[in-house]
């Protein structure tokens, strides 16, 4: 019996009406009621009054011990009666359930929950049962559901347990036999019983267990499975790459390559070689110099006789890349294109006509690379920079542009690698660990407000050493508008104050047009200060500019505050970050600490997660990462790791690509596959 194929209405007492109402609730089959699991439990066990503080929501058991009395005030109505608990007399107070004032007969056995007020011994009752008449809930712990509509707890409650009654024992078990048994684990069936209804903490414990893991293991099949298929499917594109030009273009470059760079490039030619599709993370702190590790891997693409693709979140840092990569590949005579959403659509199509036709090698470009009528020749390399701006889906549109090319992801938001494994299971991962060699490390300072003579004494003696300036204005969030104020109104301050330099002035309003010349310009040392919005939080390189500066510096996030740092320390001249916030910010004055304390990627991300909590690192959409029903990927990481491991070893096993006892997880896989229309990535 497929219980997710089975319509609601299959149960006894659920008619289209009150399907319709579970639909609302994106209950949409048996099997869906069945996994509607609970969020937490209401406690129904008694305790021994003597032992409750006061404040708490507690169950007693107890015997009347006087008349009930009632009183009625304004519509409402309140009764009120003694009920002896132990040695204890309780006041228990109901309100408006005048009903039960002619059950509430002197020595008669009553169960009360309720909130407790010690001091006055008085019991507000949110729900009272009788022994005499079964006391359902007494003694137990009950689901507690997220309901809305017109489907109330109790409802939901008692349709839950009607499905487990009439089609609890179809529930399939999914996880192979040596796994519940390595990990002791629980049969599914038995599982799912007892979330909904635990006999004792120890139980539901257990039984969440059990659930966590198959939810953390189905998901880690889903990634290892892709890249067990990947091994076996010799569909990629082999890259013959030959040596020597890759060292002579290597020569060329106008530095020499740090062995940690040259380490990743290494990993990732040899992915290129190989007949698979290359499916690799880049990992490398900001101003480690992972562009002209892509710079690299895309001319042996093009040596090749393919083209490459490199994709931006921001139009600014995609015209940084192609003027960088246009220049870098000019002497090879390998053509650089530059395709963003302002581009003319006269342009556009001319572009776009080249790339398809192979006159163009390479393509920088934004979220407009991905539209439907871009078409390469042949793809042979993505380059994805920033990738933590991207969700996974863009990922594998830009991929589908070919045939199976080979993907390059890259990255400067260091997650730790426990968690790593979580959204990246299914890729390799390369870091670079060091910085190109005479990087100082940025000093960084936090100051208050009001303290602006000695920041423009700062800008002031920079210039003087012929070095530049970023000036980060206030962030207002949700108002585009007014951060464009802020902007501009800093920029005529500035002008006032500083009439020998020349400032420019970068926001989200400009024109492409106006914003690239600003670029090019301070890019290329006319302007002294570039007062910018956060337009240019991400990868922009000037390696002259040695001065940020951020107004109102509380306003961002540890992460956000790190890559604007990132922007300087780009070059050999000491740099320096000065963070402006309000000292009264106790959160704040934690990041700006941070801050100050270290300029390290990875530990910035350790201290974001640490001052924001799990909930909002991980809510938050630049994460990347999935969500689960009951697994915390904090709390469960441990189990996360095993269930990596297990899946691994699994999908790395001829029977489980055969055998008849894994029909059950093939079958999963397959179902999923077709749900996302794209082979499990
Ligand atoms: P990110 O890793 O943040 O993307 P970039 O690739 O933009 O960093 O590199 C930062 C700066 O360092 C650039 O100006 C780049 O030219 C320079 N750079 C990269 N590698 C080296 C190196 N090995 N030696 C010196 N400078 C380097
Ligand atoms: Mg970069």
């Amino acid at each position: 019996m497929r219980l997710f194929q089975l319509p609601l209405t299959k149960i006894q007492g659920v008619g289209p009406q009150k399907a319709e109402e579970l639909h609302a609730l994106g209950i949409l089959s048996v099997g869906h009621l069945i996994e509607y699991y609970p969020f937490r439990y209401e406690d129904y066990r008694i305790r021994d009054i003597s032992e409750v503080k006061d404040g708490e929501r507690i169950t007693v058991q107890g015997t009347i011990a006087s008349m009930p009395y009632l009183q009625r005030y304004g519509g409402k109505s309140r009764l009120i009666s003694r009920v002896t608990v132990g040695s204890t007399l309780v006041t228990a107070v109901w309100f408006n359930r005048t009903f039960l004032k002619d059950q509430l007969t002197i020595g008669r056995e009553i169960t009360l929950t309720g909130k407790w007020d010690q001091r006055r011994r008085h019991l507000t009752v949110a729900d009272s049962e009788f022994p005499d008449r079964g006391a359902a809930k007494t003694g137990t712990l009950q689901p507690v559901y997220s309901v809305g509509g017109s489907i109330t707890q109790s409802t939901i409650r008692k349709l839950i347990e009607r499905a487990m009654t009439q089609f609890g024992e179809h529930i399939p078990e999914i996880l192979p036999e040596e796994l519940l048994q390595r990990h002791a684990l629980i049969p599914r069936r038995e599982a799912i019983a007892r979330i909904h209804h635990p006999e004792n903490t120890r139980e539901g414990q257990e039984a969440r267990r059990r659930m966590v893991y198959e939810e953390l293991f189905l998901f880690q099949l889903k990634l290892q499975a892709y890249r067990a298929m990947h091994m076996k499917q010799p569909d990629g594109i082999v890259h013959p790459v030959n040596n020597d030009e890759i060292r002579q273009f290597v020569g060329a470059l106008p530095f020499e390559l740090t062995n940690s760079q040259k380490q990743v490039i290494n990993e990732i030619l040899h992915d290129m070689k190989q007949p698979f599709a290359m499916n690799r993370l880049l990992q490398g702190d900001v101003g480690a110099g992972k562009t002209v590790v892509a710079a690299v891997s895309l001319y042996a693409t093009i040596r090749a006789g393919h083209q490459g693709a490199i994709m931006v979140p921001t139009e600014i840092l995609a015209e940084q890349h192609a003027r960088s990569l246009g220049k870098l590949f000019e002497p090879y005579g390998i053509q650089v294109g530059l395709l963003t959403g302002s581009l003319t659509d006269r342009k556009r199509r001319d572009l776009i006509a080249s790339l398809q036709m192979g006159l163009l090698d390479i393509v920088v470009g934004t979220h407009a690379l991905i539209q439907e009528d871009v078409f390469f020749r042949s793809l042979g390399l993505v380059v994805m920079d920033e990738q933590h701006r991207f969700g996974v889906n863009q990922r594998s549109i830009l991929r589908r542009k070919g045939m199976n090319p080979d993907v390059l992801t890259m990255t400067a938001t260091p997650i730790p690698r426990t968690l790593a494994i979580t959204v990246f299971g299914d890729m390799d991962v390369s870091t670079i660990r060091e910085r190109p060699k005479g990087r100082k490390p940025i000093k960084t300072y936090s100051v208050k407000h009001g303290m602006m003579d000695r920041v423009l004494g700062f800008i002031r003696k920079e210039a003087e050493q012929g070095r530049q300036t970023f000036f980060i204005c206030p962030l207002i969030e949700e108002s585009e508008k007014l951060d464009v104020q802020n902007a501009i109104d800093l920029h005529v301050q500035l002008t006032q104050a500083l009439p020998d330099m020349t400032i420019g002035l970068l926001h989200g309003r400009m024109s492409a047009a106006e914003k690239e010349a600003t670029m090019a310009l301070f890019a290329a040392g006319e302007t002294t200060v570039l007062v910018s919005t956060t337009v240019i939080e991400v990868g922009v390189d000037v390696p002259n500019a040695t001065l940020m500066i951020v107004m109102d510096a509380d306003r961002f996030g540890l992460s956000q505050l790190h890559q604007l740092r990132g922007r300087v320390g780009r070059g050999e001249h000491q740099s320096y970050c000065i963070l402006i916030a309000d000292p009264k910010s106790e959160n704040g004055q934690e990041r700006m600490r941070a801050m100050t304390d270290t300029d390290d990627g990875f530990e910035i991300s350790r201290r974001d997660l640490e001052i924001r909590g799990p909930g909002e690192f991980f809510g938050t959409k630049q994460s990347g990462m999935p969500e689960f029903r009951l697994a915390n990927l904090l709390n469960d990481f441990e189990v996360l790791e095993q269930a990596r491991d297990d899946a691994a070893e699994l999908t790395a096993s001829e029977p489980f690509w055969s055998s008849q006892q894994y029909a059950g997880l093939r079958d999963f896989l397959a179902r999923e596959a077709k749900q996302h229309a794209e082979p499990l990535d």
